[in-house]
């Protein structure tokens, strides 16, 4: 294991996610199993602020539905963050395997009620899927993975990156159209949890992001079995394409899904009445746009038994229902009987969605370029093919989205850079050219042949002609050992052979050179030792 943490014994990589890798590890004070947070790459800005909120948002949510931080810290310019470790696995395994509905609707409840308890703090997660829900070895589940959470009042805009749209299956209408979000988007992604765990199946399904995120916006979501039908009413109030058609808060879905898994004890003609009531309302939900469901808004959202909704006795309800019901189901739908001041949903047809999904895909993968474009050029050790893909970056940002200003302050910045260090290059080229001539080949120091490839190399590994310095070095070691022997000074042809092989091992000439010299030096030797064995 190569990650080293201060504090903590590293253990094994527990999972991956768009930004960070988790580790077990031991807290080595407390002697107790965390989970390392740690982010994956170059730590940007904008990353690093987004660690930091993570770390922020989750130590003010104390519930036991919510993941612990122990701990946020920095090892070698990398931000972690020291968490509860979570030994239980993922709700994506649990959906693998197969959940009952009865057990899906407690799931949801729970985790409705902790979202409730999020939002009320004026968070919203915006990450909800069921690899961000973990379960603890006792069975409860734990949200996690607050790294694209935002405090609704926070002033600072956090922009979303790639992680946030790591799974399009999960996204909700407004997020793929770049809207402002509120509690509700993750009330949808939530519902679409919901369908997967009664179903199996994901709700809105393509070949790629880009037509899943179209699915979201133009169809709808197949209506579950029949078996499953008293839960379709449930799911159409978390996954309305429009928000206002949704359950308003996290607590109005919790208090829907007590009464659920607690039908009213009441007389079988509140049932009925809730029944009628609720898919009245339904229809009336779908056409709350509509100038026929008059000003007094029938507020979607809480079905069942609601006898509140018209204010009055069961028995008008009823009547009311029954007088609504044929009349609104047959009613055509909203958007084909449109009048001037009805809001049509603006994402219906396939190319404003395909506008859309496409609009938010490239706006993804620019905060994506933009990001690693900082990070290739925050990186110290850079160079010339570095500074070459932060071009390349800026580039695709560009050709994506010619106005974009980071992207063209970026390029102009980057252009300069490329020039300066082109000019660092050539200098070091040409010193090292004159260092060799005048065979300064490994001193003085800093002023030698050697140390200007190095630094060429360093800012160009790709050049060529630092490539074949150590070889040209070696070249003329051997030059000078030449001229050494034809002086018959061996002392000097043997170190400048050594000198020139510990640059350039290799080196044909120099290996030559050195049996050549050894064959000299070495004959008087043996002629002694033969001499001395003699008189031995
Ligand atoms: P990302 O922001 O990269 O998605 P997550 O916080 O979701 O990061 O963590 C990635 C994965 O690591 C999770 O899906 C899960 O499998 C694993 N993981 C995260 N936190 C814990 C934890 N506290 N205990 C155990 N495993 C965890
Ligand atoms: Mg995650």
């Amino acid at each position: 294991m190569t990650i080293h943490v201060p504090g903590y014994t590293v253990q094994k990589l527990l999972g991956e996610g768009g930004m960070a890798s988790v580790y077990l590890a031991t807290q080595k004070s407390l002697d107790r199993p965390v989970a390392l947070k740690i982010l994956k790459r170059f730590d940007t800005e904008a990353q690093i602020r987004r660690f930091f909120n993570e770390g922020k948002i989750i130590a003010s949510l104390n519930h036991h539905n919510i993941i612990t931080i122990h701990d946020l810290g920095e090892v070698d310019g990398r931000c972690f963050l020291a968490m509860e470790y979570i030994e239980g696995g993922d709700l994506k395994q649990r959906i693998d395997t197969g959940l009952p509905p009865d057990e899906a609707i407690q799931l949801i409840k729970l985790i409705a009620h902790c979202l409730d308890f999020v939002h009320q703090k004026g968070i919203i997660h915006r990450d909800i899927k069921p690899e961000n829900i973990l379960f603890r070895k006792n069975g409860t589940p734990v949200l996690t993975d607050f790294g694209v959470a935002k405090q609704l009042q926070a002033d600072t805009s956090l922009t979303m990156d790639g992680s946030a749209i790591g799974s399009p299956h999960y996204l909700s209408p407004e997020q793929a159209e770049q809207k402002p979000l509120d509690a509700r988007t993750d009330i949808y992604s939530l519902g679409i949890i919901l369908y997967e765990m009664l179903t199996g199946q994901k709700p809105f399904q393509g070949d790629s992001p880009i037509e899943i995120i179209i699915a979201h916006l133009t169809t709808e979501a197949p209506p579950l079995p029949k078996s499953l039908a008293k839960y379709q009413e449930l799911l159409d109030l978390m996954i309305a394409r429009d928000a206002n058609d949704r359950f308003d808060s996290a607590a109005d879905l919790v208090d829907y899904l007590g009464r659920l898994q607690k039908p009213a004890s009441s007389h079988v003609l509140g049932k009925k009445i809730g029944k009628i009531i609720s898919s009245t309302e339904k229809k009336t939900k779908a056409s709350v746009k509509n100038p026929l469901s008059t000003n007094q808004t029938i507020k979607p959202g809480k079905p069942l038994y609601k006898p509140v909704l018209f204010g009055v006795t069961s028995a008008a309800i009823l009547s009311a229902a029954i007088y609504f019901y044929p009349y609104l189901n047959t009613k055509p739908a909203p958007q084909e009987n449109s009048s001037a001041d009805s809001v049509q949903d603006p994402v219906r047809d396939k190319s404003t969605a395909t506008e859309t999904a496409s609009a938010l895909l490239d706006n993804n993968r620019i905060q994506q370029l933009l990001a690693q474009a900082k990070a290739l050029l925050d990186n110290p050790n850079t160079s010339l093919p570095i500074l070459k893909q932060a071009y390349d970056a800026y580039n695709l940002v560009l050709k994506m989205d010619p106005d974009n200003a980071v992207a063209s302050e970026g390029i102009t910045h980057v252009g300069a850079l490329y020039a300066t260090m082109q000019d660092k290059v050539d200098f070091y080229l040409s010193e090292a050219r004159k260092a060799l001539q005048n065979y300064r080949l490994t001193s003085p120091s800093r002023h030698n042949a050697l140390f200007y490839f190095h630094e060429v190399l360093l800012l160009d590994p790709n050049n060529a002609e630092a490539q074949q310095g150590k070889s040209k070095i070696a070249n003329a070691y051997a030059d000078l050992a030449e001229s050494n022997l034809d002086a018959f000074d061996y002392t000097a042809a043997k170190a400048n052979i050594k000198k020139g092989l510990s640059i350039y091992p290799d080196s044909s000439r120099l290996l030559a050179l050195r049996k050549k010299t050894n064959a000299f030096t070495d004959a008087p030797k043996r002629l002694f030792g033969k001499i001395k064995s003699i008189f031995n």
